[in-house]
């Protein structure tokens, strides 16, 4: 098999006998994307000297346990120092940070190898990654289809092996519902997990970052890898970070399973529905004990998270005036035209649509009527996942109602497109981990996803269970035909 196909571990081992060098995986990725990435369009900036360059100037000092000589793609909203970094947005042409984000700086210092970014809806808007101002990106399995979004370029890169794993960012469901779609692993973590130093703010409420990758050993060292307080995020938790990896290769025996009965509504796909219940039977089977629950609230969370994550997007998206970073409109007239011109010529549709949105739920007469009532609710959501839990060790759902959706199908229809992320975005809401793997695929070879919900830092059951449906399942080792992309 090629080096590219491989997973981070599997690489790891080969570095560590020897039988290969970082140049031969990095050479490998470049033959991939060189093949196939006109096709796919799952990264926004990649250049290959430069990837190469740094992999050739790798200190051999760098602890060799870590990720040294793995490459990495990164969500093109994560800050790299020097590197354009533009949120796959007009309004950040040509931005690039004075410094790294805290997570590149924990992945250089292990060794890991940047090799670029991944295309993204525009500031992470979207479920499709059809928003972004490099067009859309395509779904491997079927290059008509959405990969997922908005984290959907790390999604398909790591899906079609142009990747071995990829950082993502997770506000509503971003890593989570493009995994699904895509066929591969994606974990969002407890809000807090990871620091957000460096990530350009969506809804600070709400972000987080984490791994999309090709199993679920990958997942645990990659999280493994960003994890920890870090001073510059007020908002990172001084928790203690478990040893994932070892920890995960536990068996499941009597963990009990909560299945949330709202979860299993009219929408969901057929297939996706048997799908699920085939992977609930499956962790019966490996000795877990799953039972019915209610998270009664489920039904408002769309309606909740489209107020809190508008509101706090409107405000976030205020720095983007042509002052200090990327697009900055031609032939203004005054300081005020410079700000409507650069913002009306630098954002898309749905950037625009959520800065009105979002404007609108926080303006004096409607705040009270739609936004506090918004946090109200949420404080609801959050009490449910809080009672579950005290029952249950983790909560399995579908990741997505369906399989991936054709490009185009939904993207005038926002209503429709938001409901999309309906199975995700209570875990934001809540603060809770959450991880989708690969569970089945449909009569047309789309892949599903299983997501299973834990408690907030209980990453690691969710990442044993997932770890030991995988051993005991293939879906995780089907890939997409090479003869869809070529
Ligand atoms: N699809 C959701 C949205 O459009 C979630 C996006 C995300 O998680 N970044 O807001």
């Amino acid at each position: 098999m090629e080096l590219n196909a491989l997973t981070a571990h599997e690489l790891i081992d080969l570095l560590s006998k020897k039988d290969i060098s970082p140049i031969d995986i990095c050479n490998s990725i470049i033959s991939k994307i060189e093949k196939q990435e006109k096709s796919l369009n799952a990264l926004a900036h990649f250049d290959k000297e430069k990837a190469l360059e740094r992999c050739k100037n790798l200190k051999e000092s760098v602890n060799k346990g870590g990720l040294w000589g793995i490459p990495i793609f990164i969500k093109d909203n994560i800050s790299v120092k020097d590197e354009l970094t533009t949120c796959s947005s007009k309004i950040l042409k040509g931005f690039k940070p004075p410094y790294n984000a805290t997570v590149i700086e924990k992945l250089i210092d292990i060794g890991a190898v940047l090799m670029g970014k991944t295309n993204m809806d525009e500031f992470a808007f979207g479920s499709s990654t059809e928003t972004s101002c490099y067009g859309p990106t395509r779904n491997p399995w079927d290059l008509e289809r959405i990969p997922g979004g908005s984290s959907g370029g790390s999604a398909a890169a790591v899906s079609a092996d142009e990747a071995i794993f990829a950082l993502g960012s997770d506000t509503g469901g971003s890593i989570r519902q493009p995994a699904s779609l895509s066929g591969v692993v994606g974990l969002k973590p407890t809000y807090g997990r990871v620091s957000r130093y460096g990530l350009i703010a969506f809804a600070s409420s709400l972000d987080q970052i984490g791994p999309i990758t090709k199993d679920v050993e990958d997942a645990a060292i990659l999280l493994k890898a960003i994890s920890g307080h870090d001073e510059m995020d007020s908002t990172s938790a001084d928790m203690p970070v478990s040893d994932y990896v070892s920890n995960v290769k536990k068996g499941i025996k009597g963990l009990k399973i909560g299945i949330p009965k709202e979860y299993f509504i009219e929408g969901v796909d057929k297939e996706v529905k048997d799908s699920i219940k085939l992977a609930i039977e499956e962790l019966e089977k490996l000795g877990a004990v799953c039972e019915d629950t209610s998270l009664p609230h489920t039904e408002y969370a769309v309606s909740v998270y489209y107020l809190v994550a508008t509101a706090e997007a409107s405000s976030n998206l205020a720095r983007f005036d042509g002052v200090q970073y990327g697009l900055r409109a031609e032939n203004i007239t005054s300081i005020i035209d410079m700000y409507k011109k650069t913002r009306k010529e630098g954002f898309g549709d749905e950037a625009k649509r959520r800065i009105i949105l979002g404007t609108f739920a926080l303006s004096s007469g409607y705040y009270d009527a739609y936004y506090s009532k918004a946090l109200k609710v949420r404080t609801l959501i959050k009490m449910d996942f809080d009672s579950a839990f005290e029952k249950f060790d983790a909560i399995v759902t579908p990741t997505s109602p369906t399989a991936a959706f054709k490009i185009g199908e939904k993207i005038s229809d926002p209503l429709t497109m938001y409901l999309s992320d309906i199975f995700t975005i209570s875990a934001n809401l809540a603060g809770i981990p959450g991880i989708s793997i690969p569970c089945g695929f449909t009569k047309n070879n789309l892949p599903i996803g299983l997501q299973i919900l834990g408690k907030p830092f209980d990453e690691e059951t969710i990442l044993k269970i997932a770890w030991n449906y995988e051993q005991n399942t293939e879906w995780h080792k089907r890939k997409p035909m090479n003869s869809h992309i070529i």
